[in-house]
């Protein structure tokens, strides 16, 4: 984005806590939501009742990863004298707002969100014909606004989420003559790719994850099952990075100096792929363990954790509810002060 950023303007961001965080949750969100928290008011919450519209039938999933998502998201830096914390539901005008906004939104803009179909078919075995998977784009739409967000970081997957968002706003807007909320800016952000030890996409589900929980040893015995160019089957075999997950990952954690001794190394078969492993597996150890150990203070001190996320919960609701005073003066509904 081209405008200089502001700490008077305000972002906001979520994740759904259906798991533990790993490295792909670290480079493809949290490091950039480390800088935001500098740059703009930040809103972050866990967003559990979205875990919900895929989850709903294993809860306890939801509520084991609530409270490891919080402990992993200030281990990884977040700042709760920077930014926001919360968790969701404890914030419920998100549901009422979503709720009002349900009257006036079409059910065709929700079908045609991408992600509705895409999602039905990659989690084919979970049965996603409910009411609230098809809304939640709009319980999306519900947490942007209420916080009157000016700009929102997607990757660019999300980004028909965020757009679908500025409709909603305009037509709430046309609709009840009122000026309610601003129009939120996408804040592109690009994803590096974060292969998992299989090469696909790292993710819970596929078992080819490195948490954040993870120690040292952990880390290198499932980096060093990582597979590999599948053309270099010798030692001496010169290999492509281009084809090698391993690669890949040396892109993210990796000096230059690093990846242009892996690149050349592998092209010429002057490495083997454990020296090339053992090399990333070090740079992973360096920035994953000093993670791990402050995840371990902020294990010990629960009642800390929860105190953050109660403060983070009340300054969340002073501002939804001043919100939800517009928008309940735009729909005539009556307010408390006219009772
Ligand atoms: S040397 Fe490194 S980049 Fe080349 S195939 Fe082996 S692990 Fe991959």
């Amino acid at each position: 984005m081209s405008s200089v950023p502001s700490q008077h303007q305000r972002v906001l961001s979520g994740m759904r806590p259906t798991g533990r965080l790993h490295l792909g949750h670290y480079h493809g969100v949290l490091k950039n939501w480390i800088r935001l928290q500098h740059e703009y008011e930040c809103f972050f919450f866990v967003a559990d009742w979205h875990a919900l519209t895929t989850h709903y039938d294993d809860p306890s999933i939801v509520g084991e990863s609530v409270w490891d998502m919080v402990v992993d998201w200030l281990a990884a830096g977040i700042d709760p004298g920077d930014a926001c914390l919360f968790i969701q539901s404890r914030v419920p005008e998100h549901a009422e707002l979503h709720l009002l906004l349900s009257m006036v939104i079409p059910v065709s803009w929700l079908e045609r969100v991408p992600s509705y179909k895409e999602q039905q078919q990659q989690l084919g075995s979970r049965d996603l014909s409910t009411y609230g998977f098809l809304g939640y784009p709009l319980l999306q739409a519900a947490d942007i606004i209420i916080y009157k967000a000016d700009a929102v970081p997607v990757g660019e997957d999300q980004a028909p989420h965020v757009e679908m968002t500025r409709e909603v706003v305009r037509r709430f807007n046309h609709m009840y003559g009122a000026n309610t909320f601003p129009e939120p800016k996408t804040l592109l952000t690009e994803t590096p790719r974060t292969p998992g030890t299989d090469g696909r996409k790292m993710s819970k589900s596929y078992n080819n994850s490195i948490y954040f929980k993870d120690d040292a040893d952990t880390i290198r015995k499932r980096l060093r099952t990582m597979v590999t160019d599948p053309a270099r089957k010798r030692r001496t075999d010169p290999g492509d990075p281009a084809q090698c997950p391993v690669f890949d990952l040396h892109k993210v954690f990796s000096t230059q100096e690093t990846q242009d001794w892996a690149a050349e190394g592998c092209r010429s078969a002057g490495i083997g792929c454990i020296e090339c492993k053992n090399a990333l597996a070090d740079k992973v150890v360096v920035q994953l363990e000093p993670i791990r150990k402050r995840r371990q203070e902020f294990e010990r001190r629960p009642d800390d954790v929860r105190a953050i996320y109660r403060d983070g919960a009340r300054r969340a609701r002073e501002v939804a509810t001043a919100t939800m005073v517009d928008v309940r003066n735009a729909v005539q509904l009556l307010t408390e002060e006219e009772l």
